[in-house]
């Protein structure tokens, strides 16, 4: 067996830990319910659990890395304090990074969720033939990553990346981040189910009236498979999904210059229903986009290879996440393995 580590997804619904080797092979994934409702005593307790029952299985045929752990929130990098975050309630300012080092005796490395699926899709899936990329997570959030020269972009705090918090809409729908119009409140989960209840409050006896009163989990995924029916209402919803987005990443293809940006999360699945507006706004807002779009940008999204050959010609592509769910988990496992190759 190769040289291994674990990683861990702590999410606001799904904990998930897993050992990966240094190939990117899943060796094993333990998948548990995160019980926020227990406290976070009970939540790490789980997690320092599964890490432990994972390291002793594998650490006798093969060396173990380390641990490398995605957090939903804002953490200090430095102090390994988790100083906001909305999907774990009283977690605000608790050093869940030292919490967790007393509990396994062991340093682990703790990062952002949305920083560790973009690390996952940079080492195996969209932007593996890349050193440069960024990644929205369009989840019950809008998360974002930016990985340079390889590694993950910190910031001057760890708190870079933040492109789910750009306006969008100046005077728009208020975000839990305290700014109105965030493009989190327009391509989120949470933002497509607010649209169509929008969009019903408007017209009573539309389909995705009908749809909301049956379906007692109405949620992003029932109003795509509306829209891919040709529903007029949903497919409304996902073209806004789009055009915010479009409008985000025209500023940052204008600011950043980067061979690839992707698009993952849940919501990402609609991406038939999304993208074209995407490739509309940007054709129609970035100036380094228009020098720089490959001829069918589309082509590009069906999880064809993104692999370009380097050179003044090359195309900036904008394309939909490969690994889904598991992005996280991948890049939370890769933490160790770079940390111990610059040892
Ligand atoms: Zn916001």
């Amino acid at each position: 067996m190769n040289d291994f580590s674990i990683g861990v997804d702590l999410g606001g619904t799904n904990l998930r830990i897993a050992a990966v080797d240094v190939g990117g092979q899943l060796v094993e994934k333990v998948t548990l319910g995160t019980k926020v409702s227990l406290g976070r005593d009970h939540v790490l307790n789980d997690m320092c659990e599964a890490i432990k029952h994972l390291s002793a299985k594998y650490k006798n045929s093969a060396k173990m890395l380390g641990i490398g752990i995605g957090v939903p929130g804002i953490i200090d990098m430095e102090t390994g304090l988790l100083r906001e975050s909305p999907n774990l309630p009283g977690w605000a300012d608790y050093p869940v990074r030292a919490e967790i080092e007393r509990r396994l005796t062991t340093v682990v490395i703790l990062e952002n969720d949305a920083n560790v699926a973009a690390f996952g899709e940079k080492w195996l899936g969209a932007a593996k033939d890349h050193d440069d990329m960024a990644m929205l997570t369009l989840g019950t959030g809008v998360g974002g990553g930016l990985v340079m020269g390889g590694k993950i972009w910190h910031g001057m705090n760890g708190m870079a990346g933040e492109f789910g918090h750009t306006t969008v809409e100046p005077e728009g729908h208020p975000c839990g981040c305290g700014n109105r119009g965030c493009l989190e409140q327009y391509a989120s989960a949470t933002a497509v189910v607010r649209m169509a209840r929008e969009a019903i409050a408007q017209n009573a006896s539309s389909r995705l009236a009908q749809a909301a009163h049956e379906d007692a989990e109405f949620s992003a995924k029932s109003i795509y498979n509306l829209a891919i029916q040709g529903d007029e209402d949903a497919k409304r919803i996902f073209r806004r999904v789009g055009r915010c987005i479009g409008i985000v990443l025209s500023a940052m293809v204008n600011s950043l210059n980067l061979p690839i940006y992707v698009i993952g999360g849940g919501v990402a699945s609609a991406w038939e229903a999304f993208a074209p507006s995407i490739f509309e706004e940007l054709r129609q807002r970035c100036m380094v986009y228009a020098a720089t779009a490959p001829p069918d940008p589309l082509a590009q999204g069906g999880g064809a290879s993104s692999h370009v050959e380097p050179g003044p010609g090359r195309k900036t592509i904008i394309t939909r996440a490969l690994l889904g769910s598991d992005a996280g988990l991948f890049g939370a496992a890769r933490l160790p393995m770079i940390a111990e190759a610059a040892r």
